[in-house]
């Protein structure tokens, strides 16, 4: 009996010293080592933060308190960010600052015919050669006929022979070809009664439409007008956004319909929008798309006559790609039974040698060029004007 109460004294205190030892253990792991303190127990080397003192407990804004201007303050104004609009280049001489662009058809075309005809002797296979130079130039046969034998006549009336002689000729024969005394005015100033003028852009899918009615916002701007856009070409997703990118830039509202919705009814919405905020013109971008011609000329008929509902459409601008060339003519046609276009504006001449298109569309379509686009930046369309077109295409004098 004594021993096991010995034993169980034994038990007792062995648990206890367990239960002690296991809470010393704790204690000690619960608090952790006093570390020594860069800066302030010893030198901060590399590692260490270099001041003192660091590692600042979190103060909150109870403990700091607000800013003085803000104090009292129930809300915080900030002063709203006008938007960057763009400042389109002005339009006044813009071909003859974007000359350099057709430098494709000056080789060609330019450098070509005074090659040929500086030639020592004017024989009949020279003359072939330059209505070949011509014909390359997509110029069309007609007025490559005409040209070449009014030339002909002139050099041997007037007994020309150099370069220099030949310059002027070549250059009246070619502005006479363009035609000077077309009238080539856009119709883009607003009615007496305050009515925007409206402009209808039409074409091929393609072939610039939409960076057209872009770069025509711009030249409006530029020229000091107010313009609304219309993204009447549903059918191409990323048109009206495209549009829309345009007119942002330029400050210009663009109106536009549900995808794939009626592009009469975003036509007619843009012109209202137009007159309500009595912009001087309202440009309308519409689909070319070509795979039924009945159905297009369908679609581009209704969006005239509904559009027609605010008054006349005051210019129909058919856009034509220059590199297309012939093709793109026998294309055009279609649009111009469709509806009764006005002008055409020739895009992408920068990146053909066959400047020539020029003469050959309006002689076959009986319409005028009225723009012309030479590349693919925002300011890169350019009211056509034939003397300045002419002596892009022959090039400067020096260097002949
Ligand atoms: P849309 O389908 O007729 O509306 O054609 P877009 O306006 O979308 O233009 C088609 C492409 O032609 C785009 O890549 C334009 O940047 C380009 N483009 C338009 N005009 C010109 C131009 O005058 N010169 C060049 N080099 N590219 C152009």
């Amino acid at each position: 009996m004594l021993e096991l109460l010995a034993l169980l004294v034994g038990i007792l205190v062995v648990s206890l010293v367990a239960v002690v030892g296991l809470v010393t253990t704790r204690g000690q792991r619960a608090l952790p080592p006093s570390r020594p303190r860069p800066g302030l127990d010893y030198r901060p080397g590399t590692g260490d933060d270099a001041e003192v003192p660091r590692d600042t407990p979190t103060r909150t804004v109870d403990v700091v308190g607000l800013p003085d201007d803000l104090l009292g303050a129930d809300t915080v104004s900030v002063d709203p960010v006008e938007p960057q609009l763009d400042v389109p280049a002005p339009t006044a001489g813009r071909l003859s600052r974007l000359r350099a662009r057709l430098s494709r058809s000056q080789t060609t075309l330019g450098r070509g015919l005074f090659a040929l005809l500086s030639r020592d002797v004017l024989d009949e296979d020279t003359w072939e050669e330059v209505e070949d130079t011509l014909l390359t130039a997509d110029m069309g046969v007609a007025a490559t006929t005409e040209l070449v034998s009014r030339l002909r006549t002139r050099v041997r009336v007037d007994g020309v022979r150099t370069t220099s002689e030949l310059r002027p000729l070549l250059r009246e024969e070619l502005v006479a070809a363009i035609g000077a005394d077309v009238d080539r005015s856009l119709h883009t100033a607003p009615h007496p009664d305050g009515r925007p003028a409206v402009v209808l852009v039409v074409g091929v899918n393609g072939t610039g439409k939409t960076t057209t009615c872009g770069k025509l916002a711009r030249v409006l701007v530029a020229d000091g007008r107010s313009v609304v856009l219309g993204a009447a070409d549903t059918f191409r997703a990323a048109a009206a956004d495209q549009l829309q990118t345009w007119g942002d830039r330029v400050g210009a509202e663009t109106v536009r319909g549900p995808e794939a919705g009626d592009p009469a009814s975003v036509a007619f919405d843009a012109v209202q929008r137009g007159r309500a905020a009595r912009v001087d013109a309202v440009l309308i971008d519409t689909a070319g798309r070509l795979h039924t011609k009945t159905g297009l000329m369908d679609e581009l008929g209704k969006v005239k006559r509904v559009v027609e509902k605010h008054g006349p459409v005051d210019e129909t601008l058919l856009v034509l790609d220059a590199t297309t060339g012939q093709n793109g003519v026998v294309q055009a046609r279609v649009f111009t039974q469709a509806v009764e276009v006005t002008g055409i504006v020739l895009t992408k001449l920068d990146g053909t040698a066959k400047g020539g298109i020029v003469v050959a569309v309006q002689r076959e379509l009986g319409i005028p060029v009225k723009l012309i686009g030479l590349g693919e930046g925002p300011d890169d369309l350019a009211p056509f004007e034939p003397e300045a077109f002419a002596d892009a295409l022959l090039g400067d004098e020096a260097a002949l």
